[in-house]
């Protein structure tokens, strides 16, 4: 049994686990469907990134830009 959820190559999110261990700090966020929107970053960003590059929610499926 899987709960594994893909945010853009990080395979190892996990679906409605608010203690994610593969997210951004500060992720995963609720969304306004009732998921939580997990979020993946670069490893290495030259420009030193402080928001995650993709963000997307496990239950709707939607980036954190689509929602607001
Ligand atoms: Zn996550
Ligand atoms: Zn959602």
């Amino acid at each position: 049994m899987s709960r594994s959820f893909t945010v853009g190559e990080e395979t190892t999110h996990l679906i409605g686990d608010r203690a994610c261990p593969d997210c951004w700090e500060g992720y995963p966020a609720p969304c306004s469907c009732g998921g939580l929107v997990h979020a993946a970053g670069e490893e290495e960003d030259p420009q030193g990134a402080e928001e995650p590059a993709i963000t997307r929610c496990d239950r709707c499926g939607r980036a954190e830009d689509e929602i607001e």
